[in-house]
């Protein structure tokens, strides 16, 4: 295929799959040599990566572009990943520099409570997907703790739930987030962490559970609403109550390991009802139920997918190469393993199946790290090259590798 109509078509597949990424890249060809290639799902060596128009347009081996005009890019003992996706974060609610966070490696980012708005990003700048505000039975989590601007919305009845849903999504929701948190779990950020100033007064009796739950029924109906519209659910949950709840209506996702011990059978039902399950180790490393629930769902086949909730005082706003690790000791989950689940494991449950993943029609979302970081997770937190969209965000290799 001619150069000019393989770069038209990558545009066109670029249009149809992420149109945001499409409009202003770079022309000029890109090839990337490394010594080592993550491509979302394996190590590859002797691997080169084509980048034209914003998107890999090609990933083999040096050889073959042998016949290419392209401008070079040598980062020689590297290794060059797709760019992370951050699957529970607060960024908006927060007012997280965004910049940081891609500078940090994470290239797309899924906001779980916060502001509403249509997705964007992805064109040198950090992809933000978002669910809008929580919603939440009348003085429900988190309403006591943050009150309901940008955070919350309260429902009452079936109806407002359905309604709340249709102007969720109509308002770009990528997903719809329920809370199912009595309070009371020891441990849990939520309860007695130091951000939640409205929960201080449960420090005293940690035990007593007095948030309001949503019912089953108006679960069920936020459920159905939001899959009538191609929409996932997530609940924000801790312990036995909200699980039973999330697993009765037809909840798709726990956006965190629950803080509290979880009964196998509970756990048993969600594998069976292949609820993804968000990891947030490091958030929640002070509840005595993580290490369990996330050991019971891995041995089960359970889907364990990566979020470190990018907003909270313990995770750098980046990759949280603690969060990667985490999964590794509770879960016996090999490093390759935890690299998919940030990648392409995300990218496809995102329903972007190339997001997360370095293969022709990608969007150029990638990161280089100098070293391997299947030996050492921790240099991810640094990345020395940083690409969105095709864009150079960050450059500590030569000069001439790409301009920042
Ligand atoms: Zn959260």
């Amino acid at each position: 295929m001619k150069i000019h109509s393989l770069i038209k078509l990558l545009r066109l597949l670029a249009l149809t799959a992420f149109p945001v990424i499409a409009q202003e890249t770079e022309q000029t060809p890109v090839l990337i040599h490394a010594e080592r290639v993550f491509d979302g799902k394996t190590i590859r060596t002797n691997t080169s990566v084509l980048v034209i128009g914003g998107i890999i347009a090609q990933i083999d081996s040096p050889e073959a572009f042998k016949s290419i005009k392209a401008k070079v890019i040598d980062l020689g003992d590297a290794t060059l990943l797709p760019g992370f996706i951050e699957l529970h974060a607060h960024l908006g609610f927060h007012h997280i520099p965004a910049d940081t966070v891609l500078k940090h490696g994470i290239t797309t980012i899924r906001d779980v409570g916060g502001p509403l708005h249509q997705p964007y990003g992805g064109d040198g700048s950090l992809r933000v997907l978002t669910s809008g505000p929580i919603i939440t039975a009348p003085g429900g989590y988190p309403i006591p703790a943050l009150g309901t601007e940008n955070i919350a919305i309260a429902v009452a009845t079936e109806q407002q739930a359905r309604e709340t849903v249709r102007s969720l999504i109509d308002g770009g929701a990528v997903m719809i987030k329920v809370a199912l948190e009595p309070g009371g779990e020891a441990g849990a950020p939520w309860t007695e962490g130091h951000h939640h100033a409205g929960a201080k007064h449960h420090k005293a009796h940690p035990s007593k559970k007095t948030w309001p739950l949503l019912p089953e029924n108006i679960v069920k109906a936020i459920v159905d609403e939001a899959h009538k519209q191609g929409r996932k659910v997530t609940a924000h949950l801790g312990e036995a109550q909200g699980a039973k709840i999330a697993l009765d209506a037809g909840v798709d996702e726990w956006a965190h390991l629950p803080c509290a011990v979880i009964p196998d059978a509970l756990l048993k039902k969600a594998v069976q009802q292949r609820v993804t399950t968000i990891t947030t180790l490091d958030t929640l490393s002070k509840c005595p139920g993580i290490v369990h629930n996330a050991q019971s769902l891995a041995a089960l086949g359970g889907n364990l997918l990566y979020g470190a909730e990018i907003a909270h005082p313990d995770i750098p706003w980046g990759i949280d190469a603690q969060e990667l690790i985490a999964m590794m000791h509770t879960t016996d989950m090999q490093p390759l393993e935890v690299l998919r689940s940030a990648t392409s494991k995300s990218g496809r449950y995102l329903n972007s199946p190339l997001l997360g993943t370095l293969q022709p029609g990608a969007p150029a979302d990638l990161i280089a790290v100098k070293g391997d970081p299947t030996h050492d997770l921790k240099i991810l937190e640094y990345p020395d090259l940083v690409m969105s969209g095709g864009h150079c965000i960050l450059n500590n290799f030569e000069r001439s590798a790409c301009m920042p």
